[in-house]
């Protein structure tokens, strides 16, 4: 309800209205000026009262009828404020349904502009022929009126003959004619020309403050005025969801980081490039990029400055190539490069060297200089391959080239290159079929002790028995089983035929222990531990006869995960020996801070005792410091043999003794050696 203090203040404009319309206020006809800012009637004529079923203008101008109202009716409302401002002469004819106490009363009505005393824009109302319309004309009527599609019906020379209140409110001017309508010339080529009866497009058009997208649909009729043939349009508002459509589009096709094309991408945009370079005769190169030691940066400095680094980059990039279609981010640290047309290998090397230099620049991260280098691989096109993905693959090989060589360089695909990926690939079946087809054994190599001579223990090393190329080392396919994860199977299968061999010794009564070489990359299977408990529990072995040999590389890593699994092998019994000890790192910290039992002297030291003995002799002693087991490999002659004898080592491994036998050859030599070891 309005206050009195609105109202009083409103009486004098009441006044001048009912002394305006003083010659209207006994005419039958409902009429009735509404005022928009109070949402009221401010005068209402006798017809008008009746209709409204108010006793008295006073009656009726207190009531609020916004109350109640809903927003479609509201927003209607404004609209014709709206259109009145815009012009003044502007009527419209429309059914609307009032609500006088609740009670539905459809009329059609006379809308016009009317302007009070003080300026303010209100609207004169005359409601028409009160007889009732069919509940469907009048619920299609009101439809028509509230809804937010937008329907105009032209002429057929695109003059507007009506509009609904929607399309009003859209359209930049009330007589906008339907070939002003378009934003684009070729929309409205399309639709008249036409000979469809329906015409849908989704297109561009003006509206009051710029453009928008509407999809519409334009269908031949006749004007049911004048019979003649017209236009009738209707509209909606697409222009969000276009926008989405679009932002969705780009996402599946660039990388939301750097805003350069993604992998997706590259195989429509690139291969396009080079399908056209290709037809003109010219020559190109696709390069592969791939930052190094990036992980670092992630590392040490947060992945907040990796993303500033791999920004920075792609910035650099686009500078340096100014074409953001010839460049596309891979993924993490990948980045691909087209250049072209390019005239010989020297301007091939000469754009590279400019690519290096753009890349190595320092940056700022966080505070820090920091300069990157790239591994950079790269195909040339057509020499190389003349689709986009064979030329990816020859350059991502130069690449994993490089990385192998060391990184921070550039290599150009050779055919070499593909050979030694086919060689691996042939190898790695090979192997699975070897691992299937019981190629491998396991032979043991006699661990026998300085002083006494006897046999202490064994190495179990596998040997490969290759139906055609016969005994194959495993320096040559251990490192392949690595690459394609086989080394875990391979792992337990070794263990498991070290296992049943030390029983068939124990059997024989020889209490033997075993050490079993185990890779690096085995400790990344989750199961290792659980794995190497069962094998040694269902073949019936004793986990404190088994060492299990490592490399210094797996202890470097400081990986918490394979600290946790050495620690747990140590807790179920199994002793842990570091092999070719004195090759790698060598740190000392690491002897006390990782549960070490044994250290094995790596051969090299043996083959040059005289220049390798400071070194022996250091290796020894620290051995005895933290009170570990020394094993000295390689030894081929006597004399090796005594020098270790004479530094105090206790075993030795070589073929001086033997070599790596078969486990019913070594019981033999167990036998004459007439030993048991404790
Ligand atoms: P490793 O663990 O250091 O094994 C010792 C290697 O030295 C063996 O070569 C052995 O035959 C060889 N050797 C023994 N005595 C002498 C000697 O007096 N002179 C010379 N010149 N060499 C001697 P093998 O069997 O060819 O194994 C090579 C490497 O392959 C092993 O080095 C080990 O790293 C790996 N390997 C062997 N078996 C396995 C296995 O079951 N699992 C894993 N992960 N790696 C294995
Ligand atoms: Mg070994
Ligand atoms: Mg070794």
């Amino acid at each position: 309800m309005r206050d009195n203090c609105k109202l009083s203040a409103l009486q004098p404009a009441v006044e001048s209205l009912e002394h305006r319309l003083a010659e209207l206020t006994r005419v039958h006809q409902p009429l009735w000026v509404y005022d928009f800012d109070e949402a009221s009637i401010v005068w209402a004529n006798a017809g008008a009262l009746s209709l409204w079923q108010a006793e008295s203008n006073q009656e009726l101008s207190e009531r609020d009828l916004a109350t109640g109202m809903t927003p479609v009716v509201m927003m209607r409302l404004q609209q014709y404020r709206q259109d009145f401002i815009r012009d003044e002469t502007a009527r419209f004819r429309e059914y609307w349904t009032l609500y006088p106490n609740g009670d539905p009363q459809p009329v059609e009505v006379l809308f016009s502009a009317f302007r009070r005393d003080d300026g303010r824009m209100s609207m004169f109302c005359e409601a028409q022929g009160l007889e009732r319309l069919d509940n469907d004309a009048l619920r299609s009527s009101q439809a028509l009126m509230h809804t937010s599609v937008m329907i105009t019906l032209y002429s057929a020379s695109g003059e507007p003959l009506y509009r609904n209140p929607a399309a009003r409110a859209s359209v930049r001017a009330s007589d906008e004619k339907l070939q002003d309508h378009f934003s684009e010339q070729s929309a409205m080529q399309r639709l008249v020309r036409s000979r469809e009866p329906e015409v849908n497009l989704v297109a561009s058009v003006n509206v009051g403050n710029g453009s928008r997208w509407h999809d519409i649909s334009a269908r031949r009729c006749l004007d049911a005025v004048s019979g003649e043939s017209a236009w009738l349009i209707s509209e909606v508002d697409v222009s969000q969801l276009k926008a989405t459509q679009e932002r969705a589009h780009f996402l599946a096709e660039h990388d939301t980081l750097t805003g350069l094309p993604n992998r997706n991408h590259v195989s429509v945009v690139l291969e396009q490039r080079i399908v056209q370079m290709n037809a003109r005769g010219e020559q190109g190169a696709l390069i592969f990029i791939d930052l190094d030691h990036f992980k670092d940066i992630n590392d040490s400095l947060g992945h907040e400055a990796g993303d500033g680094l791999l920004v920075e980059i792609a910035r650099r990039l686009r500078c340096l190539v100014g074409d953001t279609d010839s460049i596309a981010r891979l993924g993490g640290d990948e980045f691909l490069l087209l250049m072209g047309p390019l005239t010989d290998k020297q301007s091939v090397e000469g754009r590279i060297r400019e690519l290096k230099h753009c890349l190595s620049e320092p940056m700022e991260l966080r505070g820090r200089s920091v300069r990157v280098t790239a591994s950079i691989g790269v195909s040339l096109f057509p020499a190389d391959g003349s689709n986009i993905n064979e030329l990816m693959r020859r350059a991502d090989l130069a690449m994993y080239h490089v990385k192998e060589l060391g990184r921070n360089e550039v290599a150009y695909f050779t055919d070499e290159m593909s050979e030694a990926v086919d060689r691996r690939i042939n190898l790695e079946s090979e192997l699975m079929v070897a691992l299937q087809e019981e190629q491998f054994s396991v032979c043991f190599q006699p661990r026998v002790d300085v002083q006494t001579g006897a046999i202490r223990g064994a190495e179990a090393l596998v040997r490969w028995l290759h139906p055609e190329r016969g005994m194959v080392s495993p320096a040559d396919f251990v490192p392949a089983c690595e690459d394609s994860g086989l080394i875990g199977e391979l792992g337990k299968f070794v263990l498991t035929q070290a296992v049943l061999a030390q029983r068939q010794w124990l059997d024989s009564g020889h209490r033997l222990k075993v050490s079993v070489n185990l890779s690096p990359v085995q400790f990344v299977e989750e199961t290792l531990v659980e794995d190497f408990i069962e094998i040694v529990h269902v073949n019936g072995g004793d986990p404190r006869l088994l060492e299990l040999e490592i490399t210094e590389s797996v202890l470097l890593g400081n990986d918490q995960a394979t600290v946790g699994k050495l620690q747990s092998l140590v807790n179920h019994g199994f002793r842990i020996a570091i092999d070719d000890f004195g090759t790698g790192y060598s740190n000392l910290s690491y002897l006390h801070r990782y549960p070490i039992s044994c250290l094995k002297i790596d051969r090299s030291f043996i083959a040059q005792l005289d220049s390798a003995q400071p070194i022996i002799e250091l290796i020894i002693s620290m051995a005895r410091l933290f009170d570990l087991d020394v094993v000295a490999e390689g030894v081929e002659t006597a004399s090796q043999l005594q020098a270790l004898k004479a530094h105090d080592c206790q075993e030795y491994q070589g073929f001086f003794y033997a070599g790596a036998v078969a486990p019913s050859v070594l019981a033999a030599m167990l036998d004459c050696d007439g030993e048991v070891a404790a």
